[in-house]
């Protein structure tokens, strides 16, 4: 099989010095001594395995895989495996920080972890996802568990993929635990609402800025890059509360539609091409950059991380930036955004709907009971609101963005907790 080793991105920031930056910001003005700042800095584990799987050709290769536990001071650590061709130690141990920073800003006991294959799942196979799903999880599942680290799906695994690890995970220690994994299919232990719940997330968190903003969601124009779990059902439910989604995107480019793009359409569309918008013709197509420097009133980068950079900071004009995907702005463009006035809600708050799901399908399978999508919207709802609310006031506080306000909580929750534990 092999697959082609994309080329590296140019001048890309790395994403753990762009996590740091803001930590110290953060720790600075919190006053946080030596001695936790060390702590809450340093992952807690970090594991590499070599993953030897058979392909279909009946060849062998060797994946690597990575978990890396950031925290676990708040409980068990939790986050997502990601499968990309471009996955790296300082992406996973970024990523795994932030979900520390998420689980602590919307509060819920949860520390942070992130785990990643370094293949192409577009090019494989679903006997050979599968072969490497059970080999990942095979490797780790003594560190893996409902009250140890909890994995999840992110960018290129799906429920799919979380049944076959809480499959092989169960079979590891001889019975079935449901409560290993979260981001299941329904019929396997998953939550109503977690499929849309990261999507939801964005809506609230876009909904809760606006107000602030007194931007008119019915007179508002949004774009929206990334149409894949996130960005799709972001642009469903904000079309649905008013918005106007002018652009829409995906690998393919982006589709510009200055009277809005008809969201359903797009997603019917997509579901029926392969899963991609590839001449999709309900809007003029433009190239994915251009997408962010539109003339709109709100930008939810809903793709990768560092896509809004020192580079091109300067040329964004919307008022309102969203963050879906995690660490779409690098720490170089903060101040840029700060100084043309563009309140960025950061990811760790705003795509904080995904994970605050995961909790409630966790608990629901420590229950053994199902809520209804009711309540597990208006919990989740709830739970985002106050953290938007209680950034907000942070920010206000202390005279900082909202992105180093979020930091703010986080890190002095964390901080207090450690504080209570203590150590040797
Ligand atoms: N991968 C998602 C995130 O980055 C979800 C993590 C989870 O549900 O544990 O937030």
């Amino acid at each position: 099989m092999g697959y082609i080793e994309p080329a590296p991105i140019k001048d890309k920031e790395n994403p753990f010095e762009s996590m740091m930056s803001r930590f110290n910001i953060a720790a600075e003005i919190l006053g946080l001594d030596d001695q936790t700042y060390n702590v809450l800095k340093s992952p807690v584990k970090q594991i590499i395995v070599n993953l030897p799987v058979t392909l279909d050709s009946g060849r062998v290769e060797v994946f690597e895989g990575h978990r890396i536990i950031h925290s676990n001071i708040l409980g068990p650590s939790k986050g997502g495996i990601r499968y990309d061709p471009n996955v790296n130690i300082d992406e996973i141990k970024a990523l795994a920080a932030w979900m520390t920073w998420k689980c602590a800003v919307i509060d819920i006991p949860f520390g942070g972890a992130k785990g990643g294959i370094k293949c192409n799942p577009r090019e494989m196979s679903q006997g050979e996802l599968e072969r490497l799903t059970r080999a990942y999880t095979q490797a780790l599942h003594s560190v893996l568990g409902p009250d140890s680290d909890i994995p999840a799906p992110d960018m290129g695994t799906g429920q799919q993929e979380m049944a076959w690890v809480m499959d092989e995970y169960s079979r590891a220690v001889g019975m079935t635990v449901n409560a290993a994994v979260t981001g299941k299919p329904l019929v396997l232990g998953g939550s109503l609402g977690r499929a849309e719940a990261t999507g939801r997330g964005v809506m609230i968190s876009t909904l809760s800025a606006m107000e602030k903003l007194r931007i008119n969601p019915f007179q508002a124009r949004c774009a929206i890059q990334g149409f894949g779990n996130v960005g799709s059902w972001a642009s469903e439910l904000l079309e649905e509360r008013g918005l106007t989604i002018c652009a829409i995107s995906d690998i393919s480019g982006a589709y510009y539609n200055d009277k809005g793009v008809d969201i359903k359409k797009a997603i019917e569309y997509r579901n029926g091409n392969k899963g991609t918008l590839e001449g999709f013709n309900g809007g003029e197509r433009i190239e994915n950059d251009e997408l962010l420097l539109l003339d709109v009133d709100v930008l939810v980068p809903a793709a990768l991380e560092d896509v809004i950079t020192k580079k091109n900071a300067d040329g964004i004009k919307a008022k309102l930036i969203v963050e879906g995907a995690n660490g779409p702005t690098s720490a170089k463009a903060d101040n840029i955004l700060v100084d043309k006035g563009i309140m960025a809600v950061p990811d760790i708050l705003a795509n904080a709907g995904g994970v605050t799901v995961s909790y409630f399908e966790w608990i629901q399978n420590r229950l053994g009971y199902k809520w209804t999508s009711e309540r597990v919207n208006r919990r989740s709802d709830r739970i985002l609101k106050d953290a938007f609310n209680n950034v907000y006031n942070t920010a206000i506080l202390h005279n900082v963005s909202l992105r180093i306000a979020a930091y703010i909580v986080a890190i002095d929750k964390v901080a207090k907790i450690y504080k209570f534990r203590g150590g040797y």
